[in-house]
């Protein structure tokens, strides 16, 4: 590394950011220390909110409050949090503009604005159904609406894909039949399914798994409805193939699309989202611009798994930028989306780039492993929990083919932790 200072500006304080954030500043401690690297994190928040608990606070009365942090709690020693939005980021100038005037120079640059659930994109969306996308308020209203519900139709619809994880609308579904199961008023409440996919669940193998629980469930599925408009009025939801369907009380998954940044910027695809090479993280034809997690085009899913998996990938590869070293790494598309079905138990939707998800059973274990994450995020945030996220995930880092061995380095490079492809 250079005597002259390098500069990194990570904008996006969510999952992918901050754990980036805290890498970099947990490997590069001494030369932040020494002057030579800078790590600015710039957000739009000073909370920080754990996004899955919205189903908990939306299908299980869980306080949102439970699922938030501040984030000046969550960043490690060396890493300057900038609380003032992005306006522009400007590849050409490598500078963030902020919303307060700033102007924030970078040597290296990590988009981590995530997506955003908007559901003024469809007629109707906001005024005539709730969601647990856009945050834990408005998941509470879920939870409230459902206590006052004494019988007649829920509509589960997913509203426009890619979205957050998911599993979570089927996941809607079964705790919904949990919810009235527990109740005892199971037999008024007809649940039903609206999907634009073609089986309940878009990957075959996990259909499997999710099809038969739905009947036996009693959740009843209608497929390729892709969401055209809603008539809050008529308590009516209609579908771009012509069906309608009525309901009593509409729970949907918005349409998702990138952050206003990445818009205004010029920088994202027709849905604001940035072209990112799948190997790398690097965007597309950007020299020292990265980008990680849901603000991505890579189509695996839009998940916290998939954010901190790539995260490491990144700092390691702004690490060997800095030392002009060779070996880069390349995450292998590592999903590990977990779905609760419901009684407690769950599975979870694993896969790569070259091995789909396989057949399983659900299991105890699994729900179980998935109510820990709400557990162990914070720690995990941190970058204290990287070993154990190598044995459960193994390896999702390997060296970039084409590139040779590092060249001698002033830093420790994680290639250590990389390895084989995984079969
Ligand atoms: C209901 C639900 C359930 C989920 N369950 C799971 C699960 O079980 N497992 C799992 O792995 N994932 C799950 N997820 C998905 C997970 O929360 C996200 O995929 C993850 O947070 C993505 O990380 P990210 O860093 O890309 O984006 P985010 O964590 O969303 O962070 C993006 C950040 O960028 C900030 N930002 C945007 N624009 C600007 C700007 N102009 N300037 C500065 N900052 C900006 C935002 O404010 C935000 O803080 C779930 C999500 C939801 C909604």
């Amino acid at each position: 590394m250079t005597d002259e200072m390098k500069r990194v500006v990570i904008v996006g304080s969510g999952d992918g950011g901050t754990f980036t954030a805290n890498l970099l500043a947990s490997k590069l401690r001494k030369e932040i220390k020494g002057g030579l690297v800078s790590v600015q994190l710039v957000g739009e928040h000073l909370l920080h909110p754990f996004q899955p608990g919205n189903l908990d606070i939306a299908f299980k009365g869980a306080v949102p409050d439970k699922y938030v942090r501040a984030e000046t709690d969550l960043i490690r020693k060396g890493v300057e949090f900038i609380k003032d939005p992005a306006v522009k980021i400007d590849f050409s100038a490598r500078s963030v503009a902020t919303k307060s005037g700033r102007t924030l120079p970078y040597d290296y640059l990590v988009i981590a604005t995530g997506a955003v659930a908007d559901p003024s994109k469809i007629q109707g969306l906001a005024e005539g159904a709730l969601n647990f996308h856009t945050g834990g308020a408005d998941s509470r209203r879920v939870w409230e609406a459902l206590q006052s519900f004494e019988g007649g139709t829920i509509v589960v619809a997913i509203a426009g894909t890619p979205h957050k994880c998911p599993p979570s609308p089927n996941e809607a579904a079964f705790m919904l039949d949990e919810f009235f199961q527990k109740r005892g008023t199971r037999g008024k409440v007809k649940i039903r399914f609206l999907t634009p996919y073609p089986r309940p669940y878009p990957a075959e193998k996990v259909s499997h798994v999710v099809e038969p629980m739905f009947q036996k469930k009693g959740i009843d599925v209608v497929t390729f409805f892709n969401v055209d408009s809603v008539d809050p009025a008529k308590h009516k939801i209609y579908s771009l193939e012509g069906e309608a369907f009525d309901y009593d009380l509409l729970i949907a998954v918005p349409p998702h699309h990138g952050a206003d940044v990445i818009v205004n910027s010029g920088i994202g695809d027709q849905d604001g989202y940035v072209p990112t090479d799948k190997g790398t993280m690097r965007v597309v034809g950007q020299e020292g611009a990265y980008c990680i997690g849901d603000a991505t085009t890579i189509p695996v899913s839009k998940s916290g798994v998939v954010a901190h998996l790539q995260s490491v990938v990144v700092a390691h590869n702004i690490i060997a930028e800095m030392n002009r070293a060779k070996g880069l790494l390349e995450y292998n598309g590592r999903i590990n989306c977990p779905m609760e079905v419901g009684n407690h138990k769950g599975i979870f939707v694993s896969a790569t780039y070259t091995s789909p998800p396989v057949d399983q059973s659900p299991s105890t274990v699994k729900y179980y492993m998935k109510r820990s994450f709400a557990m162990i995020y914070w720690r995990a945030l941190g970058g204290g929990l990287e070993r154990v996220f190598d044995v459960f995930f193994g390896q999702t880092r390997f060296p970039a083919t084409e590139k040779e061995e590092p060249e001698k380095t002033a830093v420790a490079p994680v290639a250590s932790q990389g390895g084989k492809r995984e079969a």
